[in-house]
């Protein structure tokens, strides 16, 4: 079982943090269905040099856009050598004949239901060419192989999805093409979400989930039975979620300290022609103080280029962020996915540039632009990260929070995101990442409720030791 890795993940001399965060649950996930007896071998190899020296009876690669031509050599190799292979995923899903000519089978959508029946057919030398995925459910799926998963490789081993997709269709998102003929959002059973987060060693939890809480019954419940697990976790919702009802609060009381937010755009029109409804009239500012008073940080999310974007976009967007002190902020170039309503809306105006997807990862500008130019487009994307991660606004964003623990919190973990590449790639290096892992826990342990009463001059202190901090940093960077 391979993951490739897109080139740059590879490099020998570099390895960015953000590739070795999560280790490969869906491969470890369909690992589950083969036997006991089986000799498995998963490899990553955003963590790992491949062994490709092997000759297996069956290879089965995961392909996504940016690691897809990557994934067709490895296929390309092993079919030369004589093993069957098996490619699915996004990609593979989104552009199944491309994939095809690589495979001896392919897999659409998600696999629970179709690899069980693809490994009844292959050991009975019956195997189809395509296996279409429509039943959907997470009832009685065993538990995930993470015997597999090389757990020091990875900052947070400890990833886990308890649902499927999401209830909502943002036009540029891969989740309905991969989901095509079949329910879009599904979920476990609270109790077997339960039985795995037992299983997990240590207290931290990241839920890759699209949207925690987007069944609100389900994520309620699955707070509940979280209470005095101990736990810290992260995971991501829509702003319309945070708002509704007090399903943040049971979140929060449960551990969450840590919330990917999908704002991607201040503009009306850019929401109504993304179909982000979910965003529409909500009251942005609102959701974000309601994550703050509950001690949850956030990474928000924002996409640049969609056509209704000016020059002005990128300041107006890292300025929102500082004041309103986002953690961490993750920026887009919009980039229409095959397979996606953007992607063939944008083929039909015939705005689509380039189909080489090495260039599809939310950084290179792939279509023609409309307001903007291309080079601003790319320009004002990397002109936001720096700024937004300059030290000064670091500072600033800090500052802004109410607590002086929730400062030098703040001020640590998004410092610590993006200021100390070397120091990861150190600890990546020497294969000790996980060995990060409680000062992380600590960043998100929770604030008690004394500490966040601070005094003014606990937080005099505070705001000079952080100016002190930022000053000696910015010598050294
Ligand atoms: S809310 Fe997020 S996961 Fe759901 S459809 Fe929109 S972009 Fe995709």
């Amino acid at each position: 079982m391979i993951l490739p890795a897109l080139a740059e993940a590879e490099s020998p001399f570099w390895r960015p943090i953000k590739y070795s965060l999560f280790p490969p649950l869906g491969l470890a996930t369909l690992a589950a269905y083969l036997s006991p007896d089986d000799e498995i071998d998963l490899q990553d190899q955003h963590v790992e040099d491949l062994n490709l020296t092997d000759s297996p009876d069956l290879v089965i690669i995961q392909v996504y856009i940016t690691n897809a031509y990557r994934a067709y050599q490895i296929a390309d190799h092993y079919k030369k050598k004589g093993a069957y292979v098996l490619l699915g995923g996004l990609h593979v899903t989104s552009l199944p004949e491309e994939a095809a000519l690589h495979a001896d089978t392919i897999f659409l959508g998600p696999g629970e239901e179709t690899f069980p029946q693809f490994l009844k057919d292959f050991k009975n030398k019956s195997a189809k060419k395509v296996y279409s995925s429509s039943i959907r459910t997470l009832e009685k799926i065993p538990p995930i192989r993470r015997d597999l998963i090389k757990r020091n490789r990875y900052l947070v081993p400890n990833s886990i999805v308890v649902t499927r997709g999401c209830p909502h269709h943002c036009d540029f998102c891969y989740k309905d093409a991969f989901f095509e003929g079949g329910r879009t959002f599904y979920t476990q059973t609270v109790d077997d979400a339960l039985a795995e987060i037992d299983r997990l060693p240590g207290r931290h939890l990241y839920f890759l989930d699209d949207h925690l809480l987007g069944n609100a019954k389900f994520a309620s419940e699955l707070f509940e039975g979280m209470r005095g697990m101990n736990r810290v976790f992260q995971g991501a919702a829509t702003v319309d979620s945070i708002l509704r009802g007090n399903l943040i609060e049971k979140a929060a009381e449960a551990g969450l300290r840590s919330l990917f937010v999908g704002f991607e755009t201040f503009s009306p029109a850019n929401l109504k022609q993304s179909n982000k409804k979910q965003n529409l009239e909500k009251d942005y500012v609102k959701a974000v103080n309601r994550l703050h008073s509950l001690g949850i940080m956030i990474n928000g999310s924002f996409v640049f280029g969609l056509d209704e974007d000016d020059k002005d976009v990128f300041k107006r967007t890292v300025d929102w962020g500082v004041n309103n002190s986002l953690t961490t902020s993750t920026y887009h170039v919009l980039t229409p996915y095959p397979g996606t309503k953007l992607f063939k809306d944008m083929e039909q105006q015939g705005r689509i540039l380039t189909r080489n997807w090495d260039l599809y990862d939310t950084r290179n500008v792939v279509y023609k632009t409309i307001n903007l130019t291309s080079d601003e487009l790319k320009n004002g994307y990397n002109w936001a990260y720096k700024e937004f991660y300059s030290w000064p606004n670091i500072l600033k964003a800090s500052l802004n929070q109410d607590s002086h623990k929730h400062k030098l919190k703040h001020f640590f973990y998004s410092g610590g995101w993006k200021k100390f590449e070397p120091v990861w790639n150190f600890m990546i290096k020497t294969k000790n990442l996980n060995g990060m892992l409680p000062l992380l826990e600590s960043i998100l342990s929770k604030v008690k409720t004394q500490d966040k009463v601070a005094t003014s001059s606990q937080d005099m202190i505070s705001n000079k030791q952080l100016e002190l901090i930022t000053q000696s940093n910015d010598n050294i960077w």
